[in-house]
C-alpha cells in the first residue's frame, strides 16, 4: 500500500487539483472484461489509482495502464474486509493528491456496493465525483440460464434483495415473497440458503418453487445449480459451487422451465 509515499496533509485546495482528483465510481461488470461500458473502460484506462474491490476480475484489471496504482481494498463475502472508513479515507487521500482515481465495484456500484457511503465522505470534503454504471451479477446470472428476470405472464416485479447484512443474515418480507409468482434476485444468499429457506417455507412458500444458483455468473468457471425451494440446502450441501454466486428465486434454467409446464399442465388436465 502506497499510501506513506503519499502527502498524508492535505494540499492546498484549487479548483484544477479538485477536477484533477475527481473520483469516478465505475462498474466493472460481473467478471467478462466484454461485459464492461465504453465508458467504464476509459474510466480505468486513464486511471492513476483504482481502489478495487475483491469481486472486480483479474480480466478487468488487466485493462489499467502499467503505470496505474492497483489498490485492492475489497470485502469478500464473510471473509476479512478493510473497515468501511479506511476505504473513504484512501479515496479522499488520492483524491487530494491530484491523482486521477477510479473506484472499481464489481457489478453496479448502486447495488449492495457501499456507494452512497463512500459519496457522503466524498461530499464532505467537497470532492467532484460521478458514477458509471455496470451490468450487475443479476444480470449475468438470467443470461446464463437464457432467462429473463421478468417475464410477461410470469412476474411484473423484481425483487432485489440481500441473504446478509453486518449483523448477520437478513430479515426480509419473507410473507410477501412467499406468495405464488414471486421472483427474486438474492445476493450474498449462498451462506444464507437455510435461512432463506426456512423463513420462506415458514411463510408457505411452494416447496416445488425453482430456485437457481449461478455461481460466477460470466466468468470461465461459472456454475449453475437448478434446484427448488424444498431441496435448496440439501442440493447446495451436495454440489461443488464456490465463489460469488446469484441466487434466483422463482426461475429456473430455461431448459427446464418447458418441462416443468409440460407437468403442470398434465397435472391439470
Ligand atoms: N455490486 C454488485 C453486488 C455486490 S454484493 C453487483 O451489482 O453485482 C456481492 C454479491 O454479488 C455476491 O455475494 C454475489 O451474490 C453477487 N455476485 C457478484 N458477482 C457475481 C458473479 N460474477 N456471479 C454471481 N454472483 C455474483
Amino acid at each position: 500500500m502506497p499510501t506513506d509515499i503519499l502527502p498524508l496533509t492535505r494540499p492546498e485546495q484549487s479548483d484544477s487539483l479538485i477536477r484533477c482528483g475527481a473520483v469516478c465510481f465505475v462498474g466493472a461488470g460481473p467478471g467478462d472484461a466484454g461485459l464492461l461500458t465504453l465508458n467504464a473502460l476509459r474510466a480505468i484506462e486513464a486511471a492513476e489509482v483504482i481502489l478495487h474491490d475483491r469481486l472486480v476480475s483479474d480480466e478487468v484489471l488487466a485493462l489499467a495502464s502499467p503505470d496505474a496504482t492497483l489498490i485492492p481494498v475489497g470485502k469478500e463475502g464473510f471473509g476479512p474486509s478493510m473497515p468501511q472508513d479506511e476505504i473513504n479515507r484512501l479515496i479522499v487521500l488520492y483524491a487530494y493528491a491530484g491523482l486521477r482515481v477510479v473506484r472499481l465495484k464489481g457489478g453496479d456500484p448502486a447495488i449492495f456496493g457501499r456507494l452512497d457511503e463512500e459519496i457522503a465522505a466524498l461530499e464532505l470534503e467537497g470532492i467532484a465525483w460521478s458514477v458509471v454504471p455496470g451490468i450487475t451479477a443479476a444480470s449475468a446470472a438470467v443470461a446464463a440460464v437464457g432467462q429473463s428476470l421478468t417475464s410477461r405472464g410470469r412476474n411484473a416485479s423484481l425483487r432485489i434483495l440481500t441473504g446478509h447484512v453486518m449483523e448477520g443474515f437478513a430479515e426480509q418480507d419473507w410473507r410477501a415473497l412467499a406468495r405464488s409468482g414471486e421472483v427474486a434476485a438474492i445476493y450474498m444468499g449462498k451462506k444464507a440458503a437455510r435461512f432463506i429457506q426456512g423463513r420462506l417455507m415458514m411463510h408457505g412458500a411452494d416447496p416445488a418453487t425453482p430456485v437457481t444458483l449461478v455461481a460466477n455468473a460470466s466468468r470461465a468457471d461459472q456454475q449453475v445449480l437448478a434446484s427448488t425451494l424444498g431441496t435448496l440446502a440439501q442440493d447446495l450441501a451436495a454440489s461443488d459451487l464456490t465463489g460469488p454466486a446469484l441466487t434466483l428465486y422463482g426461475i429456473a434454467p430455461r431448459a427446464a422451465a418447458p418441462a416443468l409446464s409440460d407437468i403442470r399442465k398434465q397435472e391439470v388436465s
